[in-house]
Parts: C-alpha cells; sequence; structure tokens
C-alpha cells in the first residue's frame, strides 16, 4: 500500500470505528491502560472526522472545537453524563475555522450560550469565504460541499485571540499562534499539565502520522517555523485534533518524529 492509500484509509478506518469507539467507553478502558498520559478532566469527543475537547473546570467547562457531523448527540450526552449544564460552558476556543473543527460552532453557542475564541483569520473560514488559492482551493471547494451537506451556519468570533495571551480556564491556557495549516490556526497550552492542544499541526494515526495534507494547508511554508515553537516549548505530552489514542506522550513522541526532532523521541520521564 502506497501513502496515498494510507493517507485516505486512516482517517475512513477511524471515522469507521470513531463511532463505535464513544458508544463502547472504550477510550476510558484505554486511558487506564496507558496510566493516564492524558490529564483528569479532559474529555475528547470523536466524531465523524476528528476530536473536539471538553475540559471540565468545577461546576464550569470549556470546549476546543466543536466538530463537524455526529458531535452535538455526543457532547450533549456527555453533558449530562458529567452533571453539566449547557450554561456551564464559559468558552468555546477554537483551533482554526475548517469545517471539520467549526461545523458546530453556531449551534454549540446557541445551546450553551459561551462566547467565541478564535485567531481573526479564522473568521473568513467559519463564513466559507476564505481567499484560497492554488493547490488550497480543493480545501474550499471540499468545505463548500460539506458545508450544503451538513447544513453549516456561521458564527462571529466574539473574542479575537493573540499569541501568548492568559486564558483564565482549566487553570490557564496559554493561547500558541502556530500558523501554517491555516493563517490565524492557533494551539493552547496548560502549563499545570504541561499539555499542548496542537490543533492540525498532524494528524496522529497509528500506522500513520502525517502532517496536514498540502490541499490543506494555507500557509505551508510556516508550517516547520510553527513546529519549532513547539519544540521550544518543549510540552510533556501534545494532544492533536485527529488521532487514535488519548495519550499525550504517544502523540509528542509521533510528533517529534513526523518533524526531524530526533531528540525529543525519548519517552518523557517526567511524572
Ligand atoms: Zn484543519
Ligand atoms: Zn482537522
Amino acid at each position: 500500500m502506497d501513502t496515498n492509500e494510507h493517507e485516505i484509509l486512516s482517517p475512513l478506518i477511524f471515522s469507521t470505528v470513531h463511532c463505535f469507539y464513544e458508544f463502547s467507553d472504550l477510550e476510558q478502558v484505554w486511558y487506564l491502560i496507558v496510566m493516564r498520559k492524558c490529564p483528569p478532566k479532559l474529555h475528547a469527543i470523536r466524531g465523524i472526522m476528528g476530536c473536539c475537547f471538553l475540559l471540565e473546570d468545577g461546576e464550569q467547562s470549556v470546549m476546543i472545537d466543536t466538530g463537524m457531523f455526529g458531535e452535538p448527540f455526543f457532547i450533549r450526552r456527555l453533558f449530562r453524563r458529567l452533571n453539566l449544564k449547557p450554561k456551564s460552558l464559559k468558552a468555546i476556543l477554537l483551533t482554526h475555522g475548517h469545517l471539520d473543527h467549526a461545523g458546530n460552532l453556531a449551534w454549540l453557542k446557541e445551546w450553551s450560550g459561551a462566547k467565541i475564541y478564535a485567531h481573526a483569520n479564522e473568521q473568513a473560514h467559519i463564513d466559507g469565504n476564505y481567499p484560497y488559492q492554488g493547490v488550497n482551493r480543493w480545501c474550499g471547494r471540499l468545505e463548500s460541499v460539506g458545508r450544503k451537506v451538513f447544513g453549516y451556519r456561521s458564527a462571529n468570533i466574539d473574542e479575537f485571540l493573540n499569541d501568548g495571551q492568559q486564558l483564565p480556564f482549566w487553570g490557564g491556557l496559554q493561547v500558541v499562534h502556530l500558523p501554517g495549516h491555516t493563517l490565524g490556526h492557533c494551539g493552547f497550552f496548560n502549563a499545570k499539565h504541561n499539555l499542548l492542544f496542537s490543533g492540525d499541526m498532524f494528524a496522529s494515526y497509528f500506522f500513520n502520522a502525517h502532517k496536514p495534507w498540502a490541499i490543506l494547508n494555507s500557509a505551508p511554508d510556516k508550517l516547520n517555523e510553527s513546529a519549532e515553537k513547539i519544540r521550544r516549548m518543549k510540552p510533556r505530552w501534545i494532544l492533536p485534533c485527529h488521532f487514535d489514542f488519548l495519550d499525550g506522550d504517544l502523540h509528542r513522541r509521533r510528533f517529534a518524529k513526523l518533524y526531524g526532532m530526533d531528540d525529543w523521541i525519548q519517552p518523557s520521564s517526567s511524572p
């Protein structure tokens, strides 16, 4: 099987098992097996394309991204399971405005009343009028089909994010501007757990960790620079939005290997 087939098959296989995974609670089993290489009070919600995250913060909560199709059911179910009210949601943080991350933005904002936080450059993606260039036009074409199929609705960003900004959620989340995939693509760093939510800097599946496909990157020349920025931060754990297992150490090692940072592949020694 060549690389292209891998790239096409791995998301398909995982999107097929995603829903089974959600329904079966296998994630919880994996979470125990890997000895919590991921903080408590962090929940990944799997949809057809990738994951969004719910972070519990006492009686409050924060979401990172909103998914595309299927997530509203799983998000509502998780809130019920955790005994959280929709109003507990204090913020919707958006890594970037691609359809698989912003697909339920309007619904989640209406359902919870929470504000949307994203980089100003992402509003055009959310509105579906970003001026894609060259091969990147395919991304726009695919998104415009997706918007019609899924009955997508746009929403306005309430608070614009800037690099280095500290957000008062989940014990503190620092905005890390990581342009490349999109111009306003941002990660979120939590110092307490030394964990970086890395958005779409890479996708991490067990037989295929890869950088985002060329057609999806609006500023590909900035991607390696953003990876270097992550390396300088040296987070203990990394969680991308497209992944197999909820294991921050595993994804950090795959990220380091993918971007040629061989000295950073060893398992983290810190607890
Ligand atoms: Zn993306
Ligand atoms: Zn994505």
